[in-house]
């Protein structure tokens, strides 16, 4: 079984951030994984894993580790491209693209000229709706998933009008998610990706355990996170393969990854068989 480790964050923070996370941080974390011997992938690289290619044949690393960021905050492009990129690194950046209309917003979110340059720098963009809204009280107060059509329906010709691409893998909004929320990703992308911060999720209305959620046995851990199992993304041609449209990605600016040794800790289980 391959485990993939994949983070995630919303751009570098000021170190007054309740969990900081400055460039340096982020630079020592990137350092620790090229130590380490892993190599970033991207959607399609894992859809070729899941669809049955080898580990370490093709583009396809023998040890692949995912990086993944949510919003298209301005630190993406400034901060975040060139510390990936020393260290041969490339993301995926998951936004939802009501955020770039609102000039007033101008100074911190990203234009689409910059996500752009992103993508000329080798990053995957994904769809992460317009309005960002909580999927699980939509799932009640929009049952038949009207909303959340519309949500996607815009956001993709948002993409494609200007930067000439529909995203093909989607990022659910918060920790939300709803099973009609999930109908309608997969009728449009290929992956559907949670964000973990803690061990909860609200899912249908449901205060819901993120092992519940993704189909792994056991409840938490002692660190406030789900089971170790559900904190990768894992390959397999048996049963224990990731459910496409449930990857988790394990929020960096949070208790169970903000440490060095948590990141550490994190990659070395990946290793373990
Ligand atoms: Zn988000």
């Amino acid at each position: 079984m391959l485990k993939i480790p994949i983070t995630v964050c919303h751009g570098t923070t000021s170190k007054w951030a309740e969990y900081p996370l400055m460039p340096e941080h982020l630079g020592k974390m990137f350092a620790l994984a090229r130590e380490l011997g892993f190599e970033s992938i991207k959607y399609d690289q894992l859809e070729a894993l899941m669809d049955g290619a080898e580990p370490g044949t093709g583009d396809i690393p023998a040890q692949p580790v995912m990086f993944d960021f949510d919003h298209a905050d301005k630190t993406m492009l400034t901060e975040i491209q060139p510390l990936l990129a020393e260290y041969g690194y490339r993301g995926t950046l998951f936004f939802h693209t009501g955020l770039m209309d609102d000039s007033r917003l101008a100074s911190k979110v990203m234009s689409w000229d910059e996500i752009a340059q992103l993508i000329e720098f080798g990053w995957g963009i994904g769809g992460h709706t317009v309005s960002h809204p909580n999927l699980s009280r939509l799932s009640y107060t929009d049952p038949d998933g009207d909303q959340i059509e519309q949500e996607l329906r815009i956001a993709d010709a948002a993409m494609e009008r200007h930067i000439g691409e529909k995203p093909k893998d989607f990022a659910y909004t918060g920790a939300t998610w709803s099973s009609i929320a999930e109908q309608k990703v997969k009728a449009r992308y290929r992956f559907g990706r949670l964000w973990i911060a803690d061990n909860y999720f609200l899912a249908d209305g449901q205060r819901t355990a993120v092992a519940e959620l993704m189909g792994v046995g056991g409840v938490g851990e002692d660190d406030g996170g789900p089971p170790k199992a559900a904190r990768y993304i894992t390959v397999d041609k048996s049963t224990r393969q990731s459910h496409r449209y449930r990857l988790p990605a394990m929020e960096i600016c949070g208790c169970l990854m903000n440490e060095l040794d948590q990141y550490r800790n994190y990659l070395l289980g990946a290793l373990e068989a």
